[in-house]
């Protein structure tokens, strides 16, 4: 893995500055001229008589969308009382707080003379709007000099990120933030093979994920497959410290250390299922690291893969295991190994790990990076449950594995 393959691709809030559109002008929000029946018939009719336009064009369908009509009557009601005058770009600008999960917005407002010269002027209403845009929320009001006005609203939301809309190419997600449960935006637009997925509320990074040969995104624990080592590989070990090393020795002394191996894919810096490296009897760091943990576990080992930087070397994955109240990194791209493996303490120097993972879970530094000797403490290391099933053979891991415990944003 060269220092490249791990960028920190988070994903940002992309706010709804962008490609917003604001149109009418200053609209100034009286009581409604009619009553919520009214206002209701009013949206349904109006959203017809849309749909029927949109239908000639082979677009899809207006909905009304419910968050986004709730928070605009709501709005209004504030507004009413404050006997305020407010335009379409306070309105946007006071969306993405409220309404977190949409990508796109644009506000309209329609005055005439009452709502069948406001029905009327609804043919030219998407005139300047994204076509896809098909979410709405509507809602008549008392304009000035006994008018009628409209205020309209179209929206488009993303979805919620998952590996498998990933794989689909889709870029643009809302994920909700495992540490603080935050929902954000976030454009995965420019990925990379490894990919750090980070919330843009408290700064920390919550996922991991990494291409594998074929070029599809899977879960970093996801490549923990269930391994197992021949059974002979350190039978005739005198204790768990001998087994431990007989396990590293075969995996360094099985594969051979292929720098950049290219994937299928052709592109450089995939992940090996340790099926694959196994087979192919070659890989880079992250490649022997997860063979070698995967052999450990499976035999009881507590073992994770390390993913950071090693000085002199740039990014770089290795493996560490806990073993009667010591930590040994076990370093996979080594021509040879040693008889005893050093401790984490002797090479926190050289060894400074990012992110770790086992098969249930994620791990992040809570605090700064820096020397780390401890791997496997709780006050230094933020677990993060990502449950896989068992990958089948052409499995992608589990994609429901994100849960959106505290989150707010479901409609
Ligand atoms: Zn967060």
């Amino acid at each position: 893995m060269n220092a490249r393959t791990l960028i920190i691709a988070t994903l940002i809030a992309l706010g709804l500055s962008s490609g917003m559109l604001y149109l009418g002008s200053n609209l100034k929000i009286g009581s409604a001229p009619t009553d919520e029946e009214a206002q209701h018939e009013f949206r349904r009719t109006a959203i017809d008589k849309l749909n029927l336009s949109r239908a000639s064009l082979a677009l899809d369908d207006l909905q009304l969308d419910e968050e986004l009509q709730k928070w605009l009557d709501g709005r209004l009601i504030i507004v009413t009382g404050e006997h305020s005058t407010v335009d379409p770009k306070t309105l946007l600008d006071e969306l993405p707080d409220s309404v977190s999960t949409l990508s796109s917005a644009a506000v309209r407002t329609v005055v005439a003379k009452g709502t069948e010269g406001i029905m009327k002027q609804l043919d030219f209403w998407s005139d300047g709007f994204d076509p896809d845009a098909s979410l709405v929320a509507m809602r008549l009001f008392e304009a000035d000099r006994g008018r009628v006005g409209c205020v309209l609203i179209a929206a488009d939301r993303a979805p919620q990120f998952s590996i498998s809309l990933l794989n689909d190419g889709v870029t643009e997600f809302y994920n909700v933030c495992r540490h603080c449960n935050e929902p954000h935006l976030g454009n995965l637009a420019k990925v990379d093979l490894a990919l750090a997925v980070g919330c843009p509320h408290c700064g920390r990074t919550y996922d991991l994920l990494a291409a594998d040969m074929l070029g599809r995104y899977r879960r970093a624990n996801a490549y923990l497959e269930g391994s197992r080592p021949p059974p002979g590989v350190g039978a005739d070990a005198e204790d768990r410290l001998g087994e431990m090393v007989a396990l590293w020795t075969a995996v360094v002394e099985h594969c051979r250390y292929a720098k950049d191996l290219s994937g299928l894919s052709g592109e450089k810096d995939s992940w090996q299922r340790p099926s694959e490296t196994y087979s192919f009897r070659n890989g880079d760091c992250e490649d022997t690291a997860l063979l070698l943990a995967d052999w450990l576990i499976s035999r009881g080992f507590n073992a994770r893969v390390a993913i950071g930087n090693a000085v002199g070397e740039g990014g770089h994955a290795w493996c560490v295991v806990e073993l009667e109240g010591r930590q040994y990194i076990l370093e996979t791209t080594l021509a040879k190994t040693s008889k005893v493996p050093p401790e984490t303490q002797l090479v926190a120097s050289r060894y400074r790990p990012h992110y770790l993972f086992d098969r249930q879970s994620l791990y992040f530094l809570d605090g700064q990076l820096g020397d780390i000797a401890d791997y496997f403490s709780p006050d230094l290391w933020d677990a993060l449950a990502y449950q896989n099933s068992p990958v089948p053979d052409d499995g992608l891991g589990d994609d429901t594995a994100i849960p959106l415990a505290g989150s707010t944003v479901e409609p």
